[in-house]
């Protein structure tokens, strides 16, 4: 065991999944306490996502068997359906955490450190809904609604595909040769799919509605303090459109657990300040990316307003990051070092 440092866990997601592992892997007393929520129905998975939690897990057979996309469809703007090559596989979050725990080392666990002796050093909030999570800043008000469906004998059951219309965008992800998931967001995915020229091609019907959720980009006020740090969708959350948000939530545990263990050698101030920076930096390339789509995907004032939302994300984060101090310390496997 670290002697001196104890870690208490909140979520029950892929983040804090992680940071268990990670904890467990670096002999640190830890306790997680899941968060109980609804379970996110399918998420894809990029090449760089499966590779970083297939080294935290060290089991290069995690993905096996998950259903592959090869390719990803855009149709966007005025622009013809580009194809572009892509290497995803596609898992709901219980299968994917099922996959996670049946990974995990067997030492270490939680079970054999039921409660930590004495208060913990650190807190890693896991989860958007942990209590003492901090409020998010949000850049944009968009709902996106999540349908299950059935594919036409036509559909490209290897292709995810990505469509602007005028009032909104879709996102068709095949989870089986039959069935996909919908995501919609600017208005009901009737109404989408009937400005569609592309996806409601392969969509033979609605097979059964899921919730709606936030899709607008969030970033918490308060990414860490001395004691505490915000991690995985209660740290940041990306628009599914153009988010990773898995990746970045598996980078932001592995981030977590090396700060928690630097900080038995380290100033707590440049660990607290280099915590901040990368996940600032994290969340900038994704705004950045999101202006890409958004400044592109029509006129209508649907998508003037999400740009301009995103454009004042965009000056919060100019204004957050001056002045900038990078390249501190860097990451070594899972350990962070001075540079
Ligand atoms: C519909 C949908 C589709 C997504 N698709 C992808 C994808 O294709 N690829 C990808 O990499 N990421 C995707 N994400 C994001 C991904 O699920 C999260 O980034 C990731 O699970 C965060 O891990 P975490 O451990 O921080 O999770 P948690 O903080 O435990 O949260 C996991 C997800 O559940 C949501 N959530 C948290 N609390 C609640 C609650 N009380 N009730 C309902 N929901 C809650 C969060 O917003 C988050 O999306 C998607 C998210 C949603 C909602």
């Amino acid at each position: 065991m670290a002697p001196g440092l104890s870690v208490r866990i909140r979520g029950g997601g892929i983040a804090a999944s992680c940071c268990e592992t990670l904890l467990a892997q670096a002999q640190v007393d830890y306790q997680r306490e899941p968060a109980p929520r609804p379970k996110v129905p399918a998420v894809m998975l990029s090449p760089a996502t499966q590779s970083l939690l297939t080294d935290v897990f060290a089991r290069p057979d995690l993905f096996d068997g998950l259903h592959p996309i090869r390719r990803r469809l855009v149709t966007w703007g005025s622009s013809d359906l580009v194809a572009l090559p892509h290497a995803a596989v596609v898992v709901s979050e219980e299968e994917l955490l099922n996959r996670l725990a049946a990974a995990a080392p067997a030492t270490g666990s939680s079970p054999a450190s039921p409660s930590l002796e004495s208060a913990p050093t650190w807190t890693i909030h896991a989860s958007g809904a942990t209590a003492g999570a901090s409020a998010l800043r949000e850049f944009g008000a968009r709902q996106a609604s999540a349908a299950q469906v059935k594919l036409t004998a036509q559909a490209d059951v290897y292709s995810c595909s990505m469509e602007a219309v005028p009032n909104g965008w879709l996102f068709l992800v095949p989870s089986s040769t039959e069935t996909a998931w919908l995501l919609a967001a600017g208005d009901t995915s009737e109404a989408l799919l009937a400005q569609s020229r592309q996806i409601s091609q392969q969509i033979d019907r609605v097979t059964s509605g899921g919730g709606s959720f936030p899709a607008q980009p969030r970033i918490a006020e308060s990414l860490c303090e001395p004691g505490r740090l915000a991690c995985g969708s209660a740290a940041i959350a990306f628009d599914p459109l153009c988010g990773d948000g898995t990746g970045h939530a598996v980078r932001e545990a592995i981030l977590a657990c090396a700060i928690a263990r630097a900080s038995q050698q380290e100033a707590l101030d440049d660990l607290l300040w280099e915590y901040r920076l990368r996940l600032w930096s994290g969340f900038k390339r994704h705004l950045e990316l999101c202006h890409e789509f958004y400044a592109t995907g029509g006129t209508s004032d649907w998508w003037k307003a999400q740009r301009a939302a995103i454009e004042d994300g965009l000056r919060w984060m100019t204004a957050q990051q001056a002045p900038v101090t990078l390249g501190r310390y860097r990451l070594n496997g899972f350990s962070l070092e001075r540079t």
